[in-house]
């Protein structure tokens, strides 16, 4: 028998990092000790309370339906957690019906798409951006309309780049601040601009907030959830994986437009069976306990983000300090003119050290050149040592 499997899969587009991996393997193989600040996958252990919550909740007798079906058996308390959570935050108030409990965003954005999308409509992604609203689409036999993000514009979508054909016919708009891979954030008038697009338009406003606790210097991130009725047009993902250090823990939320939170509900009913309840326990843990649990997380990594701002900038290849997220978002050196692999291959080939190259991310991402911050300190300062050598400053 020859399985073929289905077309949509050559749709997918090619894995961005597959040659490096592949030169990775090669250096490994002849004994090069190669060092990744590649990807971006929290180092520390999740916050004891939490860890705490869970194992009480995994081993009490009492809770008779702890190993059922999470859709069966909800953690009532959770939607509790969450809407408080927004009103302390955010001061958003947000009723029952607004709120789908998620195993996370990125599985999240992919059910959200088979909720919304019929087989060739159109989403509009962000380029330079998280691939995953494009895989969405293509699950969906939909299309992706790419809106580029410049420096010149904060890397914020500027809309009036998107056609009016675009415009007139586009069912969704992915945004993404503080954003993966520029590390840019939005202003409250930047959502407001959104949110009057999203109205003027009918298209859905896909808001993926997965950075919104990684934030530095005072600065904290907005909800576009706080724009007056933002509600009509626009929802918002939420995941505590970055924030908490709880990636592998798989909990999220999309919160806002009521009917788009009811069709990711309805997907899910038909395509997972929930979160364990002592994951869910967890959560109401983590979001209940924020306050003071965010901040000891967010002093590492402005620490790193220090040590590789000042070490960049005594390379000679200055950097903007960025204001949120696990990255930081350089410019390649002048003398790669702009190519973002060609610099990466080239520090992988005279120092054994692997940076994500924003080509991967598209095309409007090369010239940049991401450092993820969630390595051990020892880590970060052998790379930027190996970084010193390569800019000749060593
Ligand atoms: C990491 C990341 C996610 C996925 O987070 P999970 O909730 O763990 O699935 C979503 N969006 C962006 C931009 C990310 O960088």
């Amino acid at each position: 028998m020859e399985m073929i499997p289905a077309n949509r899969l050559q749709k997918l587009p090619p894995y961005l990092f597959a040659d490096l991996r592949r030169k990775i393997a090669e250096k490994r193989r002849l004994g090069v000790k190669v060092i990744t600040l590649g990807i971006g996958d929290p180092d520390y252990p999740t916050p004891d309370p939490v860890l705490r919550e869970l194992v009480r909740a995994i081993a009490d007798p009492n809770d008779g339906d702890r190993h059922r079906y999470g859709c069966d058996a909800p953690v009532a308390d959770l939607s509790r957690a969450i809407r408080d959570f927004y009103r302390r935050r955010y001061g958003v108030s947000l009723s029952d019906d607004q709120i789908a409990v998620t195993s996370g965003s990125k599985d999240a954005i992919v059910q959200f798409c088979l909720g919304i999308l019929n087989p060739g409509d159109l989403g509009i992604a962000p380029q330079p951006g998280y691939p995953t609203y494009n895989i969405g689409h293509v699950f969906c036999s939909g299309q992706t309309h790419y809106v580029p993000l410049r420096r010149g514009n904060g890397w914020l979508v500027d809309f009036k780049e998107i056609p009016e054909d675009v415009a007139r016919e586009a069912k969704l708009l992915w945004i993404n601040y503080p954003n993966n891979p520029t590390t840019a954030v939005a202003t409250p008038d930047f959502f407001k601009e959104a949110v009057e697009f999203g109205r003027k338009h009918n298209i859905l406003i896909c808001h993926d907030s997965a950075y919104a606790e990684n934030t530095y210097d005072g600065y904290k991130a907005p909800s576009i959830l706080q724009v007056p009725g933002a509600e009509d047009t626009a929802v918002e993902f939420y995941s505590l994986s970055k924030g908490f250090n709880m990636t592998g823990w798989r909990v999220g939320c999309v919160v806002g437009n009521t009917p788009a939170v009811k069709a990711l509900k309805l997907v899910k009913d038909n395509i997972d069976n929930g979160m364990l309840r002592a994951i869910q326990f967890a959560a109401v843990k983590a979001l209940d306990s924020m306050e003071s649990i965010v901040p000891a997380i967010n002093s590492v990594y402005q620490r790193r983000r220090d040590m590789v701002v000042s070490a960049l900038e005594q390379a000679g290849w200055p950097v903007e300090k960025p204001k949120a997220t696990i990255y930081v978002w350089a410019p390649t050196p002048e003398q790669y003119n702009g190519s973002s692999a060609a610099f990466a291959e080239d520090l992988l080939e005279k120092a054994g050290l692997v940076v994500t190259p924003g080509r991967g991310y598209g095309v409007t991402g090369d010239g940049y050149y991401r450092i993820s911050l969630t390595y051990p300190d020892e880590v970060i300062k052998e790379a930027l040592d190996r970084i010193m050598t390569v800019a000749g400053k060593k």
